[in-house]
């Protein structure tokens, strides 16, 4: 085990955090350095489980914005994290650690389907599960699917991988003066629409006491430093 404060974790990272400086897509030295550095907390031997969003490719609210069908949108949506999953997945096996993607929804020439013991068997075996397609279910996001993966393989914590370095008391960018948290509670994220997941995320995350720690990914050996235990970012509780 290491120094790693955790045996198990699941990562969630939005699609946003792959297409870099880009604004869109698949930034291939970006996916390296992630994929680097998620081999970096395998060396000490933490189980890693990991969800992909998909908004650097397609979302379905701003499908729907623009006439398309939402529940069409939403599986556009789907797919798309799963162009992303098996982009980080072959990043990850370029630096030698062997990977799964578990699907949502079935794609078998692609990927395997998510079956929650075959899913925790990888990770005993030292593998790394990327889990794709979400909850499988329009209207949900990859954070709602982050927190349900992390319960059902039975994570230690949720890491939320952002662009900003945690939970602040406002949007930085707009007010003057926002305060970033160390620590806050799930009713505090709900009641004042903190920017944390979304509420069905906070909601499920709150209902099975999963903590969750929001981070800056951007920073390089960030991910390593939440492993092991060091506080940064926001961590939510109860
Ligand atoms: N999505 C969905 N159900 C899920 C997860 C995702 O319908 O369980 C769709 C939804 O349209 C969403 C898109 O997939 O907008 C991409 O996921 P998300 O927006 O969560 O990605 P992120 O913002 O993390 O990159």
């Amino acid at each position: 085990m290491g120094e790693a404060a955790y045996k198990r974790i699941l990562l969630k990272m939005s699609g946003e955090v792959l297409e870099g400086t880009q604004g869109f897509g698949i930034d291939p030295s970006v996916v390296k350095r992630l994929a680097k550095e998620i081999v970096d907390v395998h060396k000490l031997g933490v189980e890693i489980g990991i969800v992909i969003g998909g908004g650097n490719i397609f979302r379905g609210v701003s499908g729907s914005k623009q006439g398309l069908d939402r529940v069409t949108g939403d599986y556009m949506g789907m797919l798309a994290t799963l162009i992303n999953c098996l982009s980080l997945q072959d990043a990850i096996e370029k630096e030698g650690v062997p990977t799964r993607v578990m699907s949502a929804i079935e794609v078998k020439e692609v990927a395997e389907p998510f079956i929650k013991r075959r899913a925790v068997r990888h990770l005993e075996k030292g593998r790394i599960v990327i889990f794709g397609a979400g909850t499988g279910n329009p209207f949900f996001t990859t954070d709602t699917a982050a927190a349900l993966r992390a319960i059902e393989i039975n994570a230690q914590v949720l890491l939320k991988a952002t662009k900003v370095d945690g939970v602040y008391t406002a949007d930085p960018v707009k007010v003057k003066g926002a305060e970033l948290l160390k620590e806050v509670d799930y009713m505090t994220v709900l009641k004042h629409g903190l920017k944390v997941m979304d509420s069905t995320a906070i909601s499920l995350s709150m209902d099975n006491s999963l903590d969750i720690i929001v981070f800056n990914i951007k920073k390089e050996g960030n991910l390593l430093r939440v492993v092991k235990g060091e506080k940064i970012g926001t961590k939510v509780i109860k």
